[in-house]
């Protein structure tokens, strides 16, 4: 009898704190934004930083589709979520990570608020996710089976949403231990490139790829991921190891 009160209290004390968060939330996320290229949703609490995000976003917009070469063929629908909660139900997934801030699919980009990003990042890079994401629209736009590590890549290298000294550092370990992966031991499943610092570790290899080659080239290996020779002029193991001379020169 007493384990099912106890039961039954830790019941009701989680339904009790799970309501007390939804009623501290005035309003319903609506439209609150609309620019030249984006439409902004959130609750009114998130009004001012969903002005912040369209205004980021339209900054970078004309930076990305022309360096990638690729519109997109109508408005995208960002929005943007209160708390981890409402963020993590949106996206149909209770049990991610917290350093998961963001997700792109189809058109529409979701995101947590960068008032209450939770424990993993700072506010600012929050607001760089909204980058991050529509990069990942771009590339799909270019071409929808492109591996992971270099649609992340792709997304970090303009995201800009981390800091570029950090990754460098971490990158730079990596090589002096003789740790960095090759680009065929790149995970596939978020969790576990994540753990592998996949998304410094691609951004390192984009960053290779734009300075070496230009966005040209960019463009052409996300069109075809496997054409090293055509587009680099080299075979995968001579581009893997002209990446790791250009990390040992300027990281
Ligand atoms: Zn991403």
């Amino acid at each position: 009898m007493k384990k099912h009160l106890l039961l039954l209290t830790l019941v009701l004390f989680f339904a009790v704190a799970g309501c007390s968060e939804q009623s501290n939330l005035s309003g319903t996320m609506e439209l609150r934004v609309e620019t030249e290229h984006f439409l902004l949703y959130s609750y009114p609490e998130d009004a001012q930083v969903a002005e912040l995000i369209a205004a980021t976003l339209e900054e970078e917009y004309p930076v990305i589709t022309s360096q990638l070469q690729t519109e997109l063929p109508e408005k995208v629908g960002v929005s943007v979520y209160p708390n981890m909660d409402l963020f993590r139900r949106a996206i149909n997934d209770t049990s991610t990570g917290d350093w998961v801030t963001g997700v792109a699919w189809g058109n529409k980009i979701e995101m947590i608020s960068p008032n209450n990003p939770g424990t993993a990042p700072a506010a600012d890079e929050v607001t760089r996710v909204a980058v991050h994401e529509f990069t990942h629209l771009v590339v799909a736009a270019i071409n929808p089976t492109a591996p992971k590590w270099l649609n992340e890549g792709v997304a970090v290298y303009y995201g800009k949403e981390r800091e570029e000294s950090k990754i460098r550092q971490l990158v730079m370990s990596k090589l002096e231990k003789g740790t960095l992966p090759a680009i065929r031991q790149f995970e596939t499943s978020s969790q576990a490139f994540f753990e592998q610092d996949g998304y410094s570790i691609a951004y390192s290899i984009i960053d290779f790829i734009v300075s070496r080659y230009g966005t040209g080239a960019l463009v052409g290996f996300i069109q075809h991921p496997t054409d090293y020779d055509r587009i680099f002029g080299v075979d995968e193991d001579s581009f893997v190891n002209a990446w790791k001379e250009y990390i040992e020169e300027t990281y």
